[in-house]
């Protein structure tokens, strides 16, 4: 009988970890369980790591310490960003992953050199490859997002040529050094080479297009993670790795159908370059405004209200105010609900998680298409700070950089309220045509403070 070996325990750990990032991923999938599911994944990843600390192949811990501290002073204020500010933190985070793996890799290469089989090395090479280009690629993702870097796509005339060749020209690198993995100098223009591509992948991209690119980073950098783990023979990091690379391209996927788009038209659309502002007889279009009273005493003789928030709800935190219409409202027999637009806001599920933070109960929560079919028997569709996933172009103009984008199609409730400040263009950078239709209402004003008043005036038996 063989006895318990202290590597059998950390196996059983291990095998622990993978569980719970395996349920983690099953509990993020619905917003009453997310938070359970990021606690599994907090203690998974714990476990994981903490096992790794007792691999007696490891002879000093003088450096883990260090870095240990290092990654928890950039890590703390890394996570207390605020919530419009998650996407490009989100960057961040994929940026630091990949060079974790592109730096490991590296030291593997100069660890076993020049004693690389054909195999070690074909699975460095790719994994240094994947990891370096996602850092820069995330990087840039980050700086687009955080607007230091400008949003929209920068292109020219032969461009995925150049870029195709500079991936090329990677490969071409990584297969000489499969044949001579001596060649180091090779393996240093690879690693340059790779960084310049994930460069070149994410500048033609506008900042529209940024969830796609980040949650398809997120699989390059799974992807390169798995391999990583077998560079290192971690099982734990190949299955979390595939993990990590198999959710993050099935995001990608659900958004891009989200947005009725396809992968090339994502990568290669260049989608948010500046429109030439549409002809046609703009200064005749007639705008309708209200104010918050008139708002109130629509709401107070409607039945059904379909709420639809956007970035200017995120912007103006203005999710408490709603809740307390919301509130209001759902006490005086009307039935409200909120329609959730799969890209509303600037990151998946955003506006999930500002109305949750709010307490609005789930089940009031809509998606999309059941927002649609409501649509017409609804009294009031009450945007709140959203633009494009409004907007009807996204329907009938087919030069539209948004033509074809599913929209949540507020035109056809009996009245429209749109909340915003002015008429300016949301993400996408065009013009609205839903505020210029007979039956759309301008609210203007911060979401905030408008919310309140309409609260306010509801309140005090105004707006009758
Ligand atoms: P938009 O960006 O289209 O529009 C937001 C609107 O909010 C603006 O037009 C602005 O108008 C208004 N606004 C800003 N601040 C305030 C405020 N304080 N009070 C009231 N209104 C305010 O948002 P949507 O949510 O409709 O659409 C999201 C867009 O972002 C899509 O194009 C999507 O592709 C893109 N995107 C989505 C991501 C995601 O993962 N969800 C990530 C990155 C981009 P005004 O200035 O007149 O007030």
């Amino acid at each position: 009988m063989t006895t318990l070996q202290p590597t059998h325990l950390m196996d059983f750990a291990y095998i622990a970890a993978i569980a719970l990032f395996v349920l983690a991923l099953k509990w993020l999938s619905s917003p009453s369980s997310a938070r359970r599911g990021v606690l599994a994944g907090e203690i998974g990843a714990a476990l994981a790591v903490g096992t790794t600390l007792f691999n007696p192949e490891l002879v000093q811990y003088k450096w883990i310490v260090v870095a240990l501290l290092v990654g928890t002073m950039i890590g703390i204020p890394l996570g207390m960003v605020h919530m419009t500010a998650v996407p490009q933190r989100t960057a961040m985070s994929h940026a630091f992953g990949a060079l974790a793996a592109a730096t490991i890799g590296i030291a593997e290469y100069y660890v076993r050199f020049p004693h690389l089989t054909k195999f070690g090395m074909t699975e460095i090479a790719l994994e240094v490859i994947i990891g370096s280009l996602s850092f820069t690629g995330s990087l840039i993702a980050a700086g687009k997002l955080q607007e230091v870097l400008p949003q929209r796509p920068i292109t020219y005339r032969g461009q995925n040529f150049v870029s195709l060749s500079v991936l090329g020209a990677a490969l071409v690198l990584a297969l000489i050094l499969i044949i001579h993995p001596e060649y180091s100098l090779l393996f240093i223009a690879m690693v340059i080479v790779s960084l310049i591509f994930g460069i070149l992948l994410v500048t033609p991209i506008g900042g529209a297009d940024m969830p796609t690119v980040i949650s398809l980073l997120n699989s390059y950098v799974g992807l390169s993670a798995a391999l990583l783990g077998f560079v290192l023979n971690s099982k734990v990091l190949v299955v979390a790795g595939a993990l990590d690379g198999s959710s993050g391209f099935i995001l990608s996927v659900i958004m891009c159908k989200a947005m009725n788009r396809s992968f090339t038209n994502v990568m290669f659309g260049a989608f948010g370059q500046l429109q030439p502002v549409a002809s046609g007889p703009k200064q005749d279009r007639i705008v309708r405004s209200a104010t918050p009273e008139d708002a109130a005493g629509i709401l107070r003789a409607s039945n059904s209200v379909m709420v639809v928030p956007g970035y200017g709800m995120a912007v103006a935190q203005a999710q408490h105010r709603v809740r307390e219409l919301f509130d209001l409202l759902t006490k005086k027999g009307v039935d409200v609900k909120f329609a959730i637009h799969p890209v509303a806001g600037r990151m998946p599920g955003h506006m999930n998680v500002l109305l949750a933070e709010a307490g609005i109960p789930y089940d009031k929560l809509v998606e999309m298409e059941t927002a649609n079919s409501d649509m017409p028997q609804t009294d009031v569709a009450l945007i709140i700070g959203a633009n494009d996933v409004t907007n009807p172009a996204a329907k009938t103009e087919q030069g539209s950089p948004i033509y074809g984008m599913p929209i949540i199609e507020v035109d056809k409730a009996r009245t429209t309220m749109v909340i915003k400040r002015s008429l300016s263009p949301g993400f996408a950078g065009i013009d609205n045509t839903l505020y210029y239709m007979p039956r759309t209402l301008m609210l203007f004003g911060d979401a905030k403070a408008f919310v309140g008043d309409i609260v306010q005036a509801l309140s005090d038996g105004g707006g009758h």
